[in-house]
């Protein structure tokens, strides 16, 4: 990262050095919302589409490819205080990023946020998608700037007990009516997925093998939390992202049954389910999860799954 910032300073002014049928292309393309490269007769797809091959001197083969426009960054450096004529107002990386589908990296602004230094998710390899500018004019302009992709969302997880949220999860909530926690087995990765909702996430393939599971877990990741909630028996109380034995993701749930502050990972849990009397269709009967009087997992065995 950041190893040749001349370099990459430099580099901008020659998108418009000379705009042949090649370079016109491109320019043309990226007023129409596409990023295009050109196929080398090696096979191999530039970005910036060029007239030679930089590698062999040879024409390129004027064959061209529709790239990204999603792409990974493969350098970048940061510019803590812009200058006039900068792309943004605000501290930004110039980044090169290859374009999902093309063998070479572009330049541009990379905007990750209102930040002062370098935030962690700027490394190599963060997915980035551009920012296109309304009215285009056939400039690299026209892409505003990349921005970083969207890969984590807040997910409000225990909500989604209290939707009708399709077959799968009727199933998952049919199975805790009868004090049974139901997962799916995905037959492309062999993970088990609880509560199912009849995919997986990692192979977004559909799953409908039906495995049942031990009330029993690993607690990976906790908050304590100090502002009260129906579902809580106190404050603080304790949210969990709890593995399930014998799954291949975490659920969210509560933690009690001992002080917040005792909590930690690795800690082996079970659910503490409402009297059987009380059950429902719904995930409320179990109250949360509680300790076991078994040995912490180490870290390492839960490393993969936080
Ligand atoms: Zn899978």
């Amino acid at each position: 990262m950041a190893s040749e910032p001349n370099h990459v300073l430099e580099f901008p002014g020659g998108y418009t050095r000379s705009v042949g049928p090649v370079i016109g292309r491109f320019l043309s393309e990226l007023r129409d919302g596409r990023i295009v490269g050109v196929r080398t007769a090696g096979g191999r797809v530039l970005v910036p589409p060029a007239e030679y091959d930089p590698d062999t001197g040879e024409d390129t083969t004027r064959e061209f490819v529709e790239v990204g426009p999603a792409g990974t960054v493969t350098t970048w450096a940061w510019v803590p205080e812009p200058r006039p004529g900068h792309p943004l107002d605000r501290p930004f990386a110039w980044a090169l990023i290859r374009p999902d589908g093309a063998d070479t990296a572009l330049l541009h602004a990379l905007d990750v946020g209102d930040h002062a230094e370098p935030p962690r998710l700027l490394k190599t390899g963060l997915r980035v998608r551009p920012k296109w500018r309304a009215e285009r004019t056939g400039g690299i302009g026209d892409i505003e700037c990349f921005r970083p992709e969207v890969t984590m969302i807040t997910a409000p997880t225990r909500l989604e007990y209290r939707l009708r949220g399709g077959r799968a999860l009727d199933r998952f909530l049919e199975g805790i009516e009868q004090g049974k926690i139901i997962g799916h087995r995905c037959d492309v990765c062999g993970q088990v997925i609880v509560p199912m909702k009849g995919l997986c996430p990692k192979d977004g393939v559909p799953t409908t093998q039906e495995v049942e599971l031990p009330d029993t877990g690993t607690v990976t990741t906790f908050a304590v939390n100090n502002l009260p909630d129906p579902r809580a028996p106190e404050v603080p109380f304790v949210s969990a992202y709890i593995l399930l034995d014998g799954a291949g993701l975490t659920m969210l749930t509560l933690v009690a049954g001992l002080p917040a502050d005792q909590v930690r990972m690795g800690m082996r849990v079970r659910a503490a389910w409402r009297p059987r009397a009380e059950w429902t269709r719904a995930m409320s009967n179990i109250k949360w999860f509680e300790p076991l009087d078994e040995p912490d997992v180490p870290f390492d065995d839960i490393k993969d799954y936080l």
